[in-house]
């Protein structure tokens, strides 16, 4: 008898936590080329929780190769969302773009110990049908090598920071082929930026309103000129960003090091939102979906914050809007630089358009 309910909670148990490792689908556009893994370009990821979908779309013409990388950190929502959306719904006239959605896909299979993160969050698709999306962790599980060590020393740098930043994928680059599982994941994101020439990497992120880098543009030294003039762009459209430049003795990210160690030019994009932030109050999927922060519009009532924080929130629509609309002023702003590698593509909605319709309405 009690062998038959440990068997039952044994079997409950297993099957809940086999499920947390099971991702949910994405359905790309039809105009999809071809679908990759990291892992064809690092082996040993192969059938580990850091192997992760990517997926090519060539356009006619030739031109540059544009690299989206989504789900950095898991507990993010908003640059995982624009991944999604350019997935479903791409078309390439000129160039080629490559999205890997979940940037570190271990992050993706756990979650925030103590932050009382909602484990999902569901957004209606144009069809009617509800699609459920789940909320990561910052870092990789920690099953993939428990405990963290007491400090984490980034490899090849020798840079020291706590143990828990071992996980952490934007503080590995450029990455470890034989290193830990998160050292490998960044190594194979290089390694896919190296072996596809990308011309433009452009790592999506969020971040408490009140941290001082937030809605911003971070570029490496070789990315600047394109993202001044792309931010003057956006000013023009009515979306105001920072330009911040990559620090030069901060390393492990992305910007810095990919920007150093390969040929592509690297920026990353800081939205605000309030799941990150310390202040926030009830935290829930309505947090993620319309950020409504009583906590948070006070804050900015007072003045406390770095960007405005207005009281009807700042919805996911507006947090993967500005994403949307930043890659799509870099890609005319590298188009005017260099003609020959310009990156042109279409139906992808405006920042007014996902306003309008909402992000439901572009997923498949
Ligand atoms: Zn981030």
């Amino acid at each position: 008898m009690y062998f038959l309910i440990v068997a039952v909670i044994v079997f409950t148990a297993g099957a809940d936590f086999v499920g947390q490792r099971q991702l949910e689908p994405i359905y790309p556009s039809y105009a999809l080329s071809k679908m990759g893994r990291l892992s064809d370009y690092l082996p040993s990821l192969r059938d580990s929780d850091g192997d992760s979908d990517l997926y090519f779309f060539n356009g006619r013409e030739p031109g540059g190769t544009l690299f989206i990388i989504g789900g950095t950190h898991p507990n993010e929502p908003a640059g995982f969302m624009s991944a999604v959306i350019l997935v479903e719904n791409l078309q390439v006239q000129k160039g080629r773009v490559i999205v890997l959605p979940r940037g570190n896909a271990s992050g993706f299979t756990a979650t925030e110990p103590q932050e009382a993160f909602p484990g999902t969050f569901q957004i209606v698709n144009r069809a009617g049908k509800e699609r459920s999306f789940r909320v990561g962790s910052r870092f990789s599980n920690i099953l993939e090598g428990w405990p963290d060590p007491i400090i984490y020393r980034h490899y090849p740098s020798g840079q020291v920071l706590s143990g828990a930043e071992t996980r952490n994928l934007n503080r590995a680059y450029p990455g470890r082929a034989d290193g830990t599982l998160t050292e490998r994941m960044a190594y194979a994101i290089t390694e896919v930026v190296r072996k596809e020439s990308v011309d433009l990497a452009i790592d999506l992120h969020e971040a408490a309103p009140e941290y001082p880098v937030i809605n911003a543009i971070v570029a490496h030294e070789r990315a600047m000129d394109i993202a001044a003039l792309a931010t003057v762009d956006l000013q023009l459209e009515g979306l105001e960003f920072n330009l911040e430049p990559s620090p030069t003795n901060f390393h492990g990210l992305i910007h810095r090091e990919m920007g150093d160690n390969t040929g592509a030019r690297v920026l990353l994009f800081e939205s605000a939102g309030a799941l990150q932030g310390r202040l926030r109050g009830a935290t829930n999927a309505e947090l993620i979906l319309k950020s409504v922060d009583p906590f948070y519009i006070k804050a900015g009532e007072l003045g406390k914050l770095r960007v405005p924080f207005p009281k009807e929130g700042i919805p996911l629509e507006i947090r993967t809007g500005r994403h949307l609309a930043g890659i799509a002023a870099v890609c005319r702003t590298m188009g005017d630089f260099e003609p020959e590698r310009a990156i042109a593509y279409s139906n992808i909605p405006s920042y007014a358009e996902l306003q309008e319709h909402g992000i439901g309405f572009y997923l498949q």
